[in-house]
């Protein structure tokens, strides 16, 4: 069976979108605003592959919007427990790019 993305429980009762996520998942709002799948998302986006506990320093292609940004620090807030900070930065062809760097969960918790 498989398990929710979002909060490790096993899906059904019903996986809404074919996503991966439970009923409520998709659809409650757990932290400003945003769902848990929604945060699952951009969380995905800039964290360390290997261990997600880990700083973050991620660079993401091209100048990060508003709704983006937002999205993105509501999710490092709610799992890895910092806030991130946002540098536009420009690449050597002239490519604008984002770099996203919080202390990580490691470091949030003091463990
Ligand atoms: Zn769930």
């Amino acid at each position: 069976m498989l398990r929710c993305k979002g909060c490790g429980e096993q899906t059904p009762p019903v996986d809404v979108n074919g996503r991966g996520f439970c009923e409520s998942c998709s659809n409650v709002r757990v932290h400003k605003g945003y769902t848990r799948e929604e945060l699952s998302e951009a969380f995905d986006r800039v964290k360390d592959r290997e261990n997600w506990k880990m700083p973050i320093d991620k660079s993401l292609a091209g100048e990060l919007g508003a709704a983006d940004r937002s999205a993105i620090e509501a999710a490092v807030v709610f799992y890895a427990g910092c806030v991130p900070t946002f540098k536009v930065e420009g690449g050597l062809c002239g490519a604008m790019f984002t770099r996203v760097t919080a202390p990580g969960y490691y470091v949030a918790v003091g463990a």
